[in-house]
């Protein structure tokens, strides 16, 4: 056998004399499966029907020839390989098989082990044949199936397999061009997963990637067939639908409720809210990129209202965008203009009553505007990176003052200097303050740096050693707005810090608010167990002073002592008389 399959070959016999048929037919029929037929007539309709590997044909028979046969034969099994086999007198006949595509041919009288040799050639030759095509397929087929997959991968999203930006815009396009039916509206909906970041950063990329996919799959579950959901990255997935106007708000706010119900990802429940912003065709646009710009500019608005709602664009959002980016430009040129100063505020220690350091705030003085405060700009700088530079120089500034007041003589204090998220992601950070401290020659211990919670714990990692770099260079470290984030107990006690500032909101309310108090109790209890300093911010009552006193909190800040000051106010009214040997003594109640 030369059939790498267990089956054995067949063979068709095509020959009109009996004893030729049966002599091959009894040669070969042990080696394989033989069908002997008497002419090619027989021979072809047998092929019809039946797959052989092999054909043995004479050439001169009633009838059809053999030679008439093959192409014949070859169109309804191309597979098939031919022998002729041919009378001595008609080997140019067999010659001309060759040529019409037989494979081989033997002469009569026979030698039987000629016909074995050259069976068992052919047979080969088949085999291979075969195996030759199956490849062939094999690797159209791969083709054909990698095509496929590299368009979808262009498509859609590799997380959720939801359509892409490109697949979205594409159907939106469309969907602009076929007039919507019976006064329906286009909307697009943008939306995006509320602190999303906070899941990935506390629980790991795998529940977040997780999330997202599940949220991909309750907004599926939301539309309509025709409908589309798409991913557009990270976590910003986009709905198209048409609806009747009467019937948008139910819808919205169906698909925000539908999310809300918790995603249960391994062990944790998780309860995520989303922002939504939509625009509708043609009230809004009949462009996609108009409809997908405003509903970003919703989205946008949605997000500023502290998530877990939906806006509809409405105008003056486009308004409000270009102010932002105006914003942006003048910022741009403020820092060469040299419109920015800071601001100090006094830090007070609550059992003495003196003033231990001042924390540095940052104000625009804006040519047009007056004074903008840092809640409206620093946003807007941090988001464009311009508060990189800002920030070297709000660092620079704030040491280089609080040098010229300790070279005053008077007793030295610690300036308190804010770090953005951006900033404090910096990879130069340390050797950026370090270099700061050397060409303002303020020493290390005189600086503390307030970082906000939330930015420590996006990356824990890195944050933990881009603390330690801090502390090696002497410089103290406060979390300020505590209480806000997400910090857990466990990484508190791993960073190297000093300081807990207790989150302004909390004071605020504290004594008219139970919940508050609470929180304000354990922060300072949290605060001593792990030997930090407690300080307050945002003081502004005598009450609230009163309450913090009692429950030993260190230090304090706030209007009731002090509004911050520009540098020549703050030193006349806290600092002339400070002298190293008469520190101030505030009187509080
Ligand atoms: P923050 O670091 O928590 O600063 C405290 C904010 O509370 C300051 O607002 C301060 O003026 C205000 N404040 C102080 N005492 C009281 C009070 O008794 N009552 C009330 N209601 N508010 C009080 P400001 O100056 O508007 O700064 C707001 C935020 O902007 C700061 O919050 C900080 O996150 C950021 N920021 C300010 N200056 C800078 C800076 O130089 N760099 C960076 N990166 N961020 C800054
Ligand atoms: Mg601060
Ligand atoms: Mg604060």
């Amino acid at each position: 056998m030369t059939r790498t399959e267990s089956r054995k070959a067949r063979i068709l016999i095509a020959d009109d004399q009996f004893e030729i048929r049966s002599l091959l037919h009894d040669l070969l029929s042990d080696d394989y499966e033989c069908v002997a037929v008497a002419s090619a007539e027989e021979a072809l309709s047998l092929l019809a029907v039946e797959a052989f590997d092999l054909v043995l044909s004479d050439i001169r028979m009633g009838g059809m020839s053999g030679l008439e046969m093959v192409p014949a034969l070859t169109r309804c099994a191309p597979d098939t390989v031919v022998i002729m086999v041919s009378g001595e007198q008609t080997v140019e006949k067999a010659i001309e098989a060759l040529r019409v595509g037989a494979f081989d041919y033997v002469t009569k009288p026979f030698d039987l082990r000629h016909i074995e040799a050259a069976v068992r050639r052919a047979l080969e030759h088949h085999s291979l044949r075969i195996a030759k095509r199956r490849h062939e397929s094999y690797l159209e087929e791969l083709i054909k199936q990698r095509t496929e997959e590299v368009d979808h991968l262009s498509y859609h999203d590799g997380l959720t397999d939801l359509p892409n930006r490109i697949l979205f815009e594409d159907r939106l396009a469309q969907a602009l061009h076929s007039v919507p039916s019976n006064g329906q509206l286009l909307a697009v909906m943008l939306l995006d997963v509320d602190r999303f970041k906070l899941v990935n950063d506390t629980l790991g990329h795998v529940v977040g990637d997780r999330l997202l996919r599940g949220v991909g799959e309750r907004l599926s579950g939301c539309v309509r067939a025709g409908d589309t959901v798409a991913r557009f990255g990270s976590d910003e997935f986009a709905l198209l639908t048409q609806l009747r106007e009467d019937d948008a708000a139910e819808m919205f706010r169906h698909v925000l409720e539908v999310l809300k119900r918790p995603f249960r990802i391994d062990e944790h429940e998780l309860y995520v809210t989303l922002s939504a912003g939509i625009s509708l065709s043609p009230t809004d646009g009949v462009d996609a990129q108009t409809l997908l710009r405003n509903a970003g500019s919703a989205l946008h608005r949605a997000k500023e209202q502290e998530g877990n709602n939906y806006q509809i664009y409405t105008a003056d959002m486009s308004a409000q965008a270009l102010q932002h980016l105006a914003l942006e430009n003048s910022l741009r040129q403020a820092l060469g203009r040299e419109e920015f100063m800071l601001h100090y505020q006094p830090q007070v220690c609550i059992p003495t009553g003196r003033i231990v350091g001042m924390e540095a705030l940052v104000r625009w003085q804006h040519p047009e505007r007056g004074l903008v405060s840092p809640g409206a700009f620093i946003p807007v700088a941090e988001n464009s990176g311009l508060i990189v530079p800002l920030g070297e120089w709000i660092l620079r500034t704030a040491c280089s003052q609080n040098m010229k007041w300790q070279e005053t003589g008077m007793a030295p204090l610690r300036v308190s200097v804010n770090l953005s998220p951006r900033q404090f992601r910096q990879p130069n950070l340390v050797e950026m303050v370090d270099q700061t401290l050397r060409e303002t020659g303020m020493a290390p211990q005189f600086l503390e740096l307030e970082i906000t919670e939330t930015s420590m714990m996006r990356n824990v990692e890195s944050a933990i050693q881009t603390l330690r770099g801090l502390q090696a260079l002497g410089v103290q470290i406060a979390i300020d707005d505590f209480g806000t984030g997400y910090s857990s107990l466990s990484y508190l006690k791993n960073f190297p810090i000093s300081t807990l500032k207790i989150d302004q909101s909390f004071v605020r309310d504290a004594v008219t608010d139970r919940a508050d108090a609470a929180i304000v109790k354990t922060i300072i209890a949290l605060g001593h167990s792990l030997e930090l300093t407690v300080k307050a911010e945002g003081v502004e009552t005598e009450e609230q002073l009163e309450f913090l006193r009692r429950l030993e909190c260190d230090e304090m800040q706030g209007y009731l002592f002090s509004k911050p000051l520009p540098p020549e106010a703050f030193h006349q009214r806290w600092l002339a008389s400070l002298s190293l040997d008469s520190q101030l003594e505030v009187s509080m109640a």
